[in-house]
């Protein structure tokens, strides 16, 4: 049998939800895994998995995520992730959103969800029909909220200057050259922010149309998909995918930086390490993209406004300095030092 506890990502997760509705045929995962410091925050994946225990594993890791995230963001906020296993179809009906809807609310607040991979503004609206504890909503005009990725990408952008500083000591972007994967919601704001600062993109995204499009707003250059990686620039910066940053990739890399918002761009933890021994810059992922769950969180709690929300996005910077001074001061990689001090600040030191 297996059990949580015996899976390799189980970390002291302290419950997981097995949600099942045999009338609607919504089978659900939500794992809390850390309150500490606050109800556990985070989205709703809404997926189809080969096996069942590929959604536990994924809500494991995932809820494991958004404390860490969450911590190093200084949000009053603990980690959680919901998945909804989905048929292979991945269709989805009102009834099953209720009912997931209705698995959170019985939570009384412990776990509070928002938009994930599959689930959109108009989902989480029905979700929203049976519990309060969501976020995510749209918003009205001046209303925090609505869509994270602007915000995701000022983070972002103020975590490229960052880097540049400490590495590079420049202060502005001006005349440097970024190396941007991926042309989606999250890049297009890092490229807007970074030429209007003066900076030379070149991008790359499998959807050439949108590379072009990107760069035609920005005055930049469109790259192949496959040269992007190993391209000579200032800043790599990947909004794109998952688990790039790897044994075979980070050899070819000719950047001194690596800050971006994709989820998860290392594949390993030695991978970090890999960068770390190459004197390659990297931001973690989860402090440098957390402006997206800044927004959602100050939505959620309604403790502040839009000006409140750019307060804790300029925290990205400040943290990210922290994260680097003590990866100089220990030669621990800047990953691994963001994990601990995650660690410290969720009570798990
Ligand atoms: P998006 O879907 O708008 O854009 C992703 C883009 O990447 C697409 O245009 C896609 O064609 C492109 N792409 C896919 N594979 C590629 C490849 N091999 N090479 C080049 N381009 C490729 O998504 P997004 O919202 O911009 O998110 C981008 C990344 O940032 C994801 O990893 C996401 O998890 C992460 N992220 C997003 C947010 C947010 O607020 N949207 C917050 C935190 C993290």
């Amino acid at each position: 049998m297996t059990t949580p506890w015996g899976l390799p990502d189980f970390d002291a997760h302290e419950d997981i939800h097995f949600v099942t509705n045999e009338e609607c045929g919504l089978k659900a995962i939500i794992a809390v895994h850390s309150t500490h410091l606050g109800p556990a925050a985070g989205g709703c994946r809404f997926w189809h998995y080969a096996r069942d225990e590929e959604a536990l594993v994924d809500a494991l890791r995932l809820s494991r995520g958004m404390s860490y995230k969450n911590a190093m963001a200084g949000l009053p906020l603990g980690g959680g992730k919901s998945v909804i296993l989905a048929n292979e179809e991945r269709s989805k009906t009102p009834d099953q959103l209720h009912a997931f809807g209705k698995a959170v609310e019985q939570l009384g607040g412990r776990y509070v969800t928002a938009e994930d991979v599959g689930m959109s503004v108009a989902d989480m609206i029905e979700v929203s029909r049976s519990t309060k504890f969501v976020a995510g909503l749209p918003n009205s005009a001046g209303d925090v909220g609505g869509d994270p990725g602007p915000h995701t990408s000022l983070g972002i952008f103020l975590g490229i200057k960052a880097a540049v500083k400490r590495a590079l000591g420049k202060d502005s972007l001006a005349g440097l050259r970024i190396a941007l994967q991926g042309a989606g919601s999250v890049a297009t704001g890092v490229a807007l922010h970074s030429a209007a600062e003066g900076a030379k993109l070149s991008i790359a995204d499998i959807d050439e149309a949108k590379a072009k499009k990107l760069a035609g707003a920005v005055g930049g250059t469109v790259v192949s998909a496959d040269e992007i990686l190993g391209l000579e620039a200032d800043v790599l910066s990947p909004c794109a995918l998952g688990a790039i940053l790897t044994e075979a990739t980070i050899p070819q890399l000719r950047v001194p930086i690596v800050a971006g918002g994709a989820n998860n761009q290392l594949a390993t933890d030695a991978d970090g390490q890999r960068l770390h021994q190459r004197g390659i810059l990297y931001a973690p992922d989860y402090v440098i993209n957390a402006g997206g769950i800044i927004n959602v969180c100050t939505e959620y709690l309604a403790d502040g406004d839009a000006s409140l929300v750019r307060e804790r996005i300029e925290g990205i910077p400040v943290r990210l300095d922290q994260i680097w001074a003590e990866s100089a001061n220990s030669g621990r990689d800047p990953a691994a030092v963001a994990d601990a001090m995650a660690q410290r600040l969720i009570g798990r030191a």
